[in-house]
């Protein structure tokens, strides 16, 4: 894919240069026609995706430079957003000659007052500051021909929703919308469903960590010991934001119990829970009020967290793409992560499914002191990367839910 066919004027496709950009990213590809063409656009990405650029752009060149009361708003949850924004924004305009400002709180007004009074193409606001200008008459929005809504699920979260709303009632009716969110939960969807007109919905899986980053190793044990040793590994390296998948709902209500009952608070989130409860958690993870989530392969592609970590495979999965998944959750944006995994006697097979699937040999190791059983199994230590990437695959019926993973991931990055 190239940028040269996504529908972009030279004017764009030489600040696409000029800003070290060689292929578009997937939510680039998918959003910048669509932007084009003026439909509103439903996009769910989180940061490190592309987005800005995925809505400047073509944005930028469906506006034409003219100073005075913005045309394009932005309205984003945080200052840092809107300054990141801003400079994106800020690197296209060189090419195309627009002007781009920023309100946020936290500063002094009036040089604010004076950058808008000079006249704005495009205005990023955080939704307070935005109001209390409107307020003062010092912004026009009478003019808004396209709003972006950026981390609409952030703005929900942090409590803006009602500034939103009032800021939407003095935006001309007749406009375009972009609504960007990292998660698109119903809440979310049954909010904004009222502001948009027919919108197109695209979105990325969050770009996954590259194996190579991770740390992996292997626990045997058997599965009557799994419980002891997964508490005692995250008390005693006090682990703090911990993934723990399990192969069951059941499973991983059991485990979230056993880890609570041991002093280490913890969720869980699976297929069975109801959305709030689901979020509900998540939230109280993402906020540290507890160091363990446990979930399923079902939910794993929805939880989208920074600064996992370690992820634990409580179970290995049967299905070898599971076992990518799970693991990609930790260590994002450049960091290393660790990946553990409990290995019981019966779950050689699957073993053996994910190192092929991986092409090499994962390491084993103990925690020191633990009382092992004497019947778990432990993987032989001399097999080789060579071995396992042409061992056959193993001729269990691969159980569970249908394959059907990988088409959500329209593509990683
Ligand atoms: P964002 O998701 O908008 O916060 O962007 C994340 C990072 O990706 C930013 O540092 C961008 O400069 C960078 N970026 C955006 N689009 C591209 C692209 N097509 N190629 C390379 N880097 C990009």
């Amino acid at each position: 894919m190239s940028f040269d066919n996504l529908g972009l004027d030279p004017r764009l496709l030489k600040a696409v240069v000029t800003m070290g950009y060689t292929e578009p990213t997937p939510i680039q590809s998918a959003a910048i026609p669509l932007v084009l063409a003026g439909r509103d656009v439903i996009g769910c990405a989180q940061t490190g995706t592309g987005k800005t650029a995925a809505f400047v752009l073509p944005i930028l060149q469906r506006i034409a430079p003219r100073v005075g009361a913005p045309r394009v708003l932005v309205v984003t949850p945080t200052r840092e957003l809107a300054i990141q924004i801003v400079e994106v924004a800020t690197a296209v305009s060189r090419t195309t000659g627009h002007r781009i400002a920023a309100v946020y709180g936290g500063v002094g007004y009036e040089p604010q007052v004076k950058t808008l009074r000079r006249g704005v193409d495009m205005l990023v606001a955080t939704p307070g500051r935005l109001l209390d200008l409107a307020a003062r008459r010092d912004v026009d929005l009478s003019r808004v021909e396209i709003l972006v809504l950026d981390e609409a699920d952030r703005m929900l979260d942090m409590g803006f929703w009602p500034d939103v709303r009032r800021i939407l009632a003095l935006l001309p009716t007749k406009r375009q919308n972009l609504l960007f969110s990292a998660t698109m939960s119903p809440v979310v969807l049954k909010v904004i469903g009222s502001t948009l007109t027919d919108p197109a919905q695209v979105s990325v899986a969050p770009p996954a960590t590259p194996i190579e980053a991770i740390e992996q190793s292997l626990y045997p044990v058997v599965g009557t010991q799994k419980n002891d040793l997964l508490v005692r590994i995250i008390q005693e390296r006090g682990l703090e934001r911990v993934l723990v998948f399990t192969r069951t709902k059941h499973r991983a209500d059991r485990v979230a119990r056993v880890l609570d009952r041991a002093g280490v608070r913890s969720a869980a989130i699976h297929g069975n829970r109801s959305q709030s409860q689901r979020q509900n958690a998540l939230e109280e993870f993402k906020r540290g009020r507890c160091r363990v989530l446990v979930a399923t392969d079902i939910v794993a592609r929805g939880i989208d967290v920074e600064g996992i970590s370690h992820v634990i495979n409580y179970d290995l999965p049967n299905v070898p793409d599971d076992y990518v998944h799970r693991i990609g959750r930790t260590a994002r944006a450049g960091r290393t992560g660790v990946a553990l995994s409990l290995l019981a006697p019966e779950e050689h097979e699957a073993l053996r499914d994910i190192e092929r699937k991986i092409g090499a040999v994962i390491d084993c190791a103990d925690l020191a002191g633990f009382e092992y059983s004497h019947d778990r199994i432990v993987p032989d230590p001399d097999r080789t990367h060579e071995a396992v990437r042409k061992a056959p695959p193993a001729k269990k019926p691969q159980y569970g839910r249908p394959h059907g993973g990988a088409q959500h991931r329209r593509s990683g990055r």
